[in-house]
């Protein structure tokens, strides 16, 4: 259908800027997908998502969800803890919206080379993709006008963004961020745990078996001295913050410290080319917001691109678009996890009273669960409408 137009160009071919080659050119879009790494570089990234319902309708649209299927740790309890108050509740799968409640869990966590690799090898068998990645994709950025529309999906210090002088506003955590892969003792595979520590919140993700990801939030030169640590000492300091009952077994792979910061373009486009995932947005990954976040701007953008407007009368009004059509989200998530950072990371009186009452609320009312959780899996924008089915 759209296949006399002009081809569009996509920097990045991470999980954002493949799935959305993927949708763009399942339509008939003529796709050139440029990476300064290869595709096995691409795919050997040491990290699990936390998938959401979101993520869950727009790949199954994509008709990926299936093949995914193997792939796809569920759970079907998060187990949300305030270390300070000594306070818990569980989310299930009662608290879900009704019309995601027939999927029979809260989330679910993907490793990102499983996620890759199918995503990869949907790209090299298409026809309407070409791609460009490794040794490839160091030409320059010449003509922006020789593309119909060009997608800047090239992550958080995006070259796109800085060599187009987009305006950027970003704020450094002090906290940084841990990630490994761990294997507990005698476990139940199908819980995930948030625990808010005053140090920074520490997300216990199953991976399977008794496989899980361990995203652990502190003070940067903490996380450092955590990674640098060797695996019997490292075993050995997180088994002292971990939930009652949970015994780490063996290290699965090399802890990587990284810093942490919320960023975000005030406008996502300018001219044709549009900042799309983690060029145009950033935020600290408690709750496993990051990647669903993402997926929801290449949904949008999907929808503009094959709307019949754009198919009448070109994509020349999809930027400006989509810049609307985001913002919200974008924010409220933003917002959403920085205010959870920081009225969590710390011991103020005030603030633990604050929590106290939060998480008794929580703990007794299945209307502000339902309405938590689906703001968690849907975007907290779904709340003023209706979820699709
Ligand atoms: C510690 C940590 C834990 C996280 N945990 C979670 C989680 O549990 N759940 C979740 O949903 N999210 C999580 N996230 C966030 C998640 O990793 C990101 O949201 C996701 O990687 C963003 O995808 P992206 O494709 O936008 O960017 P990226 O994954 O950064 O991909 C960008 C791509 O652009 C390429 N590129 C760079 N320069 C150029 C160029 N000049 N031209 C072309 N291409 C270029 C890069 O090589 C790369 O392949 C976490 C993040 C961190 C840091």
């Amino acid at each position: 259908m759209t296949g006399s137009l002009a081809p569009i160009r996509i920097n990045g071919a991470g999980p954002t800027g493949s799935l959305l080659a993927i949708g763009l050119a399942n339509v008939g879009y003529s796709i050139h997908l440029f990476d300064p790494l290869s595709a096995d570089q691409i795919c050997s990234r040491s990290r699990a998502y936390a998938l959401t319902h979101s993520s869950r309708r727009f790949l199954t649209r994509l008709g990926l969800w299936n093949e995914l299927a193997p792939f796809l740790s569920p759970f079907k309890t998060l187990s949300l803890e305030d270390r300070a108050i000594n306070r818990t509740v569980d989310f299930t799968e009662s608290d879900l919206h009704s019309s995601n409640r027939s999927s029979r869990a809260v989330g679910w966590i993907l490793d990102h080379t499983s996620l890759m690799k199918l995503l990869m090898s949907r790209l090299e068998r298409s026809t309407h993709v070409k791609l460009y990645l490794g040794e490839a994709s160091s030409q320059p950025l010449h003509s922006i006008h020789d593309f119909g529309l060009v997608i800047a999906a090239d992550g958080p210090r995006s070259p796109t963004r800085s060599q187009l002088k987009f305006s950027w506003w970003s704020h450094a955590y002090s906290q940084g961020c841990l990630t490994a892969k761990v294997r507990f003792r005698n476990i139940d595979s199908e819980t995930a745990f948030e625990c808010f520590r005053p140090e920074g919140p520490l997300a216990i993700l199953p991976l399977g078996n008794s496989d899980f990801q361990v995203v652990w939030s502190a003070p940067l030169d903490r996380c450092r001295q955590l990674a640098a640590l060797q695996a019997s000492a490292f075993l050995d300091d997180l088994s002292t913050i971990l939930p009652r009952g949970l015994e780490p077994d063996a290290l699965l792979d090399s802890p990587a410290a990284f810093p942490l910061e919320i960023s975000l373009a005030p406008k996502l486009h300018q001219d044709n080319v549009v900042l799309v995932g983690e060029s145009g947005h950033r935020c600290h990954p408690v709750g496993g917001q990051g990647l669903n976040l993402c997926w929801r701007d290449a949904e949008t953008l999907l929808r503009l691109m094959t709307s019949a407007s754009s198919i009448r009368r070109g994509l020349k009004a999809v930027p400006t678009r989509y810049t609307r059509g985001r913002y919200l989200d974008v924010l409220s998530v933003g917002f959403a996890t920085d205010l959870l950072v920081r009225l969590f990371s710390n011991r103020q009186s005030a603030l633990l009273l604050v929590r106290r009452f939060g998480l008794f609320m929580l703990k007794h009312s299945p209307w502000m669960r339902r309405v938590s959780l689906q703001a968690m899996s849907d975007g907290p924008c779904t709340l003023l409408h209706h979820l699709p089915k």
